[in-house]
């Protein structure tokens, strides 16, 4: 229970990764508030399941990444409630799946803004709290994608690459002042996320779903094995022991070997 007193907010946690970043932080102590978009039941399910399980606070925020006056508004009222955000995951992502020369602007837009610059806009909301309590920890979800490209996948590649070198700015920014600032790069990771971006895929490229799990997704893992959501969170929690102060500025692969390719 070494994060008993803080508190973690993580963007896009009412799904996949998120949540197991969420569950992870809460089951060590810290208070959190998710947020994300869904079934208004289920996400309800989750927030009161966090409190019972981990004897924390829970808060859920509906705030949508693509607005950057909703995500102040996000931070301020954490900040309200809890006196500073401690931990900052910026996690919300989405995916399109097209060719260049046929991908719909809006979601090139949405992708920009909700995968990378929603991570801007939430950092330097919570930034001034927790440089005045001289302790924080600010976690980005980048991906492999941070590292290499796949084709179709334009605005992704480009958003993640663009986490690596927010982290990096961030983390000079902040060195002297107890705060961490690192990405962590997944792999594949069986969510929602990847699961929902098989369509498309097998349209793209005219395949199978068996050959698009094996022979696209998998194709680039060495481990040939999808990352789970809990090794991720557990990096993450990592991050934010004592052990980990030095690490600030770094992208971490967690990627069955992917990028070492
Ligand atoms: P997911 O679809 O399960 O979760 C995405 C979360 O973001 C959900 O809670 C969703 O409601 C939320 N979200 C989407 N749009 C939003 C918006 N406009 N405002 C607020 N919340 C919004 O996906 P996931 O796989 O858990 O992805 C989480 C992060 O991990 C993303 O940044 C993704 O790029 C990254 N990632 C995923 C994988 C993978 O293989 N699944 C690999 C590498 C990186």
């Amino acid at each position: 229970m070494f994060l008993k007193d803080r508190t973690a907010l993580v963007t896009g946690s009412t799904s996949g990764i998120g949540l197991a970043y969420a569950r992870a932080l809460a089951a060590e102590g810290a208070n959190v508030v998710i947020n994300g978009f869904g079934d208004a039941d289920a996400i309800e399910r989750e927030r009161a399941g966090i409190e019972k399980d981990f004897k924390v606070k829970a808060r859920y925020s509906a705030a949508n990444m693509m607005k950057p006056d909703e995500i102040a508004a996000m931070v301020a009222e954490a900040e309200k409630e809890f006196g500073a955000i401690d931990i900052l995951v910026n996690n919300a992502g989405i995916q399109h799946v097209a060719p260049v020369e046929e991908f719909p602007i809006e979601k090139w837009d949405q992708i920009i803004a909700i995968n990378l610059s929603s991570a801007f806009h939430a950092t330097r909301a919570a930034l001034p709290k927790m440089k005045a309590k001289g302790w924080g920890r600010i976690i980005n979800t980048a991906s492999a994608h941070a590292f290499v490209a796949s084709p179709f996948k334009s605005a992704y590649v480009a958003a993640k690459h663009g986490i690596a070198g927010f982290t990096k700015t961030v983390a000079l920014e902040v060195a002297t002042n107890g705060i961490t600032v690192n990405a962590i790069a997944p792999g594949y990771v069986w969510t929602p996320l990847v699961e929902k971006q098989i369509p498309d895929t097998m349209k793209a490229r005219n395949m199978t779903k068996e050959q698009v799990i094996n022979d696209v997704l998998l194709l680039a893992q060495p481990t040939k094995e999808f990352v789970t959501v809990e090794q991720v969170a557990a990096l993450a929690v990592f991050l934010c022991t004592d052990a980990a102060k030095s690490i600030t500025g770094t992208t971490l692969p967690m990627d069955g070997g992917w990028t070492a390719a």
